[in-house]
């Protein structure tokens, strides 16, 4: 099944393509990495994918013909760090329940059992000795964390997480990927817009390559070719890029 399905996606900002006729989707089960250079279009494609941006033409299905609004229950998304005011007065637990607000409906507010599954989502990324901190108080790793707990806590069924690395510890890392990894066997699905190459080659299942057009889309190990990446990323390419593919072909 697939989970999500753009069908010849555009999202413009006044009328200029930002995402221009993009095609890709996402299994049930599977890990799908995007990469691409900044500004590329990652962050606005995944935006449009949860509804917090109107598209300028083509089409998103969900869930095998479902809407956005029969979907979005279903969906947890992680914005980009820089798009999160983390001087914002609220603590740890308070962040995390508002993952739960989605479930609760409009006039209830959250109770043992929220609280509970807080908790529980808290621990799964080794922030529950921090519950009552206040956001400003955490290290960028730990913000980060806090974060997915709280996507967690959304008990969805398609994770959408928009550079989760970014900014953290090689710790923060590790737990990002155990999580990753059990919500795989449990049949969900994770797209992530990550930047280290060698981190999506190592654990996605599927890439999509972007720049503003999809420059290619598939089985990551197929996705990693010198033409592709040069393609994808032009005279940006990085140099760890061209060890990655060197490497690759040995
Ligand atoms: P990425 O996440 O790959 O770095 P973005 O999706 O954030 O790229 O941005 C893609 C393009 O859209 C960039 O050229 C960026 O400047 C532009 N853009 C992003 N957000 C806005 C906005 N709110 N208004 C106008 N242009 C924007
Ligand atoms: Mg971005």
């Amino acid at each position: 099944m697939k989970v999500l399905e753009t069908i010849d996606l555009t999202v413009s900002y006044k009328k200029v393509p930002a995402v221009w006729g993009v095609d890709f989707h996402v299994p049930q089960g599977s890990f799908v990495g995007i990469i691409g250079p900044n500004g590329s279009g990652k962050s606005t494609l995944l935006k449009a994918c949860v509804g917090l941006l109107p598209l300028s033409s083509g089409s998103l299905n969900y869930f095998e013909g479902k809407t956005l609004k029969e979907s979005r229950k279903r969906i947890a998304y992680l914005p980009q760090r820089e798009s999160i005011d983390w001087d914002f007065p609220i603590n740890v637990l308070d962040v995390v329940l508002m993952g739960c607000y989605p479930k609760l409906g409009l006039f209830r507010s959250p109770g043992r059992a929220e609280t509970r599954l807080a908790d529980l989502c808290l621990d799964k990324v080794g922030m529950l000795d921090f519950r009552s901190r206040q956001i400003s108080e955490l290290s960028g790793g730990q913000q980060q964390r806090v974060f997915l707990a709280r996507a967690l806590a959304q008990q969805a069924e398609l994770y959408m997480l928009d550079e989760p690395f970014s900014a953290v510890d090689a710790k923060t890392e590790a737990t990002i990927l155990e999580v990753i990894a059990d919500l795989k066997k449990q049949g969900k699905s994770i797209v992530v817009v990550h930047h280290d190459l060698f981190s999506v080659a190592k654990n996605t299942d599927l890439a999509l390559l972007l720049n503003t057009r999809r420059v290619n889309f598939g089985p990551t190990s197929e996705m990693m070719t010198k033409e592709n990446l040069e393609e994808t990323y032009g005279g940006q390419l990085e140099s760890f890029a061209h060890v990655l593919f060197e490497s690759a072909k040995q």
